[in-house]
């Protein structure tokens, strides 16, 4: 089976604990999000030294390069949506397709060391962000293209899931 584009909604986590990797968003706060993401991208090198690093467990399921990849692009994506949020009022997010950017950007044979290096870089730059938002600024809002109405507090609430999620991903 093919890698199957993931077209869950994943807003949920906001309201209930992951099942499978056991985030739990009703105990994360803004505050514990720049924290959570720079502990979790000190864990990617590891996996991006493994020698296993190309191989997918399954055709249905990426390897953990692949993994690292999206998790750098997450990073990226999320910091551009938080910069959005800041600089205008209540911005549509442009819809990323994710699995469509994995084919386009040839994850799989991206080199792990410089997917290491740049989800580290990416990590820092969105914790940072995070970090940085005045108090008087977490109620600020977004919306994906789907409709789902975010403020500056959710989208980091929600964002923080995929990263975490993902390191669960490759260490099953
Ligand atoms: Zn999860």
């Amino acid at each position: 089976m093919p890698i199957v584009p993931d077209t869950k909604n994943w807003t949920w986590v906001l309201d209930e604990r992951c099942p499978e990797c056991g985030y739990d968003s009703a105990a994360v706060g803004l505050g514990d999000v720049p924290g959570l993401v720079r502990a979790n991208a000190a864990a990617w090198p590891a996996e991006l030294r493994r020698a296993d690093v190309r191989e997918r467990p399954d055709d249905a399921t990426w390897s953990p390069l692949e993994y690292a990849a999206h998790v750098r692009d997450v990073f990226r994506v999320f910091d551009g949506r938080l910069v959005l949020m800041l600089e205008q009022d209540a911005p549509a997010f442009a819809n990323w397709d994710q699995d469509a950017t994995a084919v386009a950007d040839d994850y799989a044979g991206q080199d792990p060391a410089a997917v290491s290096d740049d989800l580290l870089a990416a990590a820092e730059v969105v914790a940072r962000r995070f970090e940085e938002v005045p108090a008087d600024q977490v109620h600020r809002t977004g919306l994906r293209s789907d409709g789902a109405a975010f403020t500056v507090e959710t989208l980091a609430r929600y964002f923080v899931h995929d990263p975490v999620h993902h390191l669960h991903d490759v260490r099953r």
